[in-house]
Formats: C-alpha cells, structure tokens, sequence
C-alpha cells in the first residue's frame, strides 16, 4: 500500500506592515510605521478609531481607519478598552491585517516584509496512487511571495532550485491561491532535507 503524506505549513507576519506614501512634510514618498498607538475619537454614540501609522524621517503621522462612525454598542467593551489602553498586541495585530491596509487604500512595502513560516501537523493515509507527498502552505495574511519562493523557504532551498523541480516534474502546483498553496512532491525530494519538513 502506499501512502499520502500531507504536510501543513502557516504563513505569519512578524512584524507590522510598513507603508508606502507621500509624506507632505518631507514631499516624497517615505515609509510609515505603525507606532502602535491608536487614536479614538468619540462623537455623540458614533465612534472613529484610527491605527496611527508615522513617517520613517520626519515623523509625520498617517492613520488607518479600523472603525468609522461606528455605533459603540457595536464595538466589543474589551475592545474598545483595549484601544484607550493603546494596547500593543492588539495594534500590532492590526498592522498585521491586510484587509484594513486594502481598505485604507494603503500601499504595503513588498520588500520589507518579515515573515515565517511555522509547521501546522503533518498526517499520513493510505493511497492508492504511488507514495506523495502533499505540502500545503496556508497564507491568511495574504502575503504577496510567489509560491516557487515559499516553497523553497519551506524545503530550505533556493527559488532556482524549486523552480527547475516544478519544470522537471518533481514537485507539482495543484493550487495556488492567495490563501493557500498546495503542491505534489515525490517523496524522495524530502529526504536529503527531511529536517526541514
Ligand atoms: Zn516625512
């Protein structure tokens, strides 16, 4: 009998997006980064609550609406506290969330992206087909890499490297989405980096 070995990896983002924009005090474009401190701003029973983001150089603040004119009743008490507390996991996890950097129109920096990848479990079943490998890399945050890139950051080899085993056959894309990567390999391509799967 042969086997089916499924292999699951997660994406993570490190560390906050940084963001690309026109800085109107230093009149070119700049890196802002989260300062992990958020601005609330109370009107009547509506409620704004900002990310404030800041220029690299000169300190100029941009802020990213997480709430707007949002009810309060609406907004989780904890929260909302955690957002007078300037919570900083709670900010960081924000400047980990790609959803409000799209809605905020914001542009990340796609080359200073810190990311990681962590194992998830790895389980084996009985196949009918000949012994595979299946690698499943999970993307929740999105993270524009290509999937020849995270696959070689998983199997510790190069871009090249991946890339001539895709051509070769060896490791074949079976879905590539922006959530998600799967790919066949066979099994004997894990075995000189079986330390890394
Ligand atoms: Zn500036």
């Amino acid at each position: 009998m042969s086997y089916l070995k499924k292999i699951e990896y997660k994406m993570i983002q490190k560390e906050s997006f940084i963001v690309i924009r026109n800085c109107s005090k230093c009149g070119k474009k700049t890196h802002f980064k989260n300062t992990k401190k958020f601005r609330v701003n109370a009107n009547g029973n509506k409620l704004d609550v900002w990310l404030i983001y800041q220029c690299e150089q000169c300190k100029h603040t941009f802020n990213l609406a997480i709430y707007e004119r949002q009810k309060i009743t609406s907004i989780p008490k904890d929260e909302y506290k955690r957002f007078l507390d300037n919570d900083e996991q709670l900010a960081e996890l924000y400047g980990k969330t790609i959803k409000l950097f799209k809605k905020n129109k914001a542009v990340i920096d796609l080359i200073r992206l810190h990311y990681d990848f962590v194992k998830l479990h790895e389980t084996t079943e009985n196949s009918d087909c000949s012994d595979r490998i299946l690698l499943q890399i999970h993307n929740s945050y999105e993270i524009k890499v290509r999937p020849e890139k995270q696959i070689a950051a998983v199997l510790g080899l190069s871009k090249s490297q991946v890339q001539k085993m895709i051509q070769q056959g060896e490791i074949e894309l079976i879905n590539v989405t922006s959530l998600c990567v799967s790919a066949f390999m066979n099994t004997d391509i894990c075995n000189p980096f079986g330390g890394m799967l």
